[in-house]
């Protein structure tokens, strides 16, 4: 179990993990945070755009599941119906429970395994705890309210330190 903030890599948004990337990395359950990693909190249904996404991870083989820390699961629910795939919800992040929820319902390994989210003391966290590869994006729609703004400037020097902890 690791304690680290750093995640493995990062990337401007969801839209950039190709199935190629995951392949390479030997990832074939892609657990993703939902707000403001697919979607800013506001927006209430996936656009074509993050089924384009899905749809081309599912036709490499790659299991997508939503980890949510969220506390309405109508949201995660309903998002999740819509695109096909399952979830789990209250994830409870970063406790490694919800983790191995998923690994299980899956049929995979910590190592064939990884975490996309926008969150440090979340996602990134519990990616590592739970011997997940930490995929990290910047915040879907932007840093927009002050604690937003706080919290990205926090999670800075983390980002920068991305893959380099890894040979
Ligand atoms: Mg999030």
């Amino acid at each position: 179990m690791s304690f680290s903030l750093i995640p493995h890599s990062v990337y401007q948004t969801y839209l950039q993990i190709t199935p190629q990337i995951l392949r390479s990395l030997g990832v074939r359950l892609l657990l993703s945070d939902l707000d403001f990693t697919l979607a800013p909190k506001s927006v209430r249904a996936p656009d074509k755009a993050i089924l384009a996404w899905i749809r081309e991870l599912r036709d490499a083989g790659i299991t997508v599941m939503i980890l949510s820390n969220n506390r309405s699961p109508a949201r995660v629910e309903a998002f999740c119906a819509c695109l096909g795939i399952s979830y789990v919800g209250h994830a409870g992040k970063p406790s490694p429970r919800g983790f191995r929820e998923a690994m299980e319902k899956a049929g995979v390994t910590p190592e064939e395994t990884a975490m996309l989210g926008d969150k440090l003391l979340t996602d990134v966290l519990g990616a590592n705890r739970s011997g997940v590869l930490a995929l990290m994006v910047e915040p879907a729609g932007g840093a927009v309210t002050f604690w937003q703004k706080v919290l990205h400037a926090l999670q800075v020097p983390f980002k920068k330190a991305a893959g380099k902890e890894r040979s």
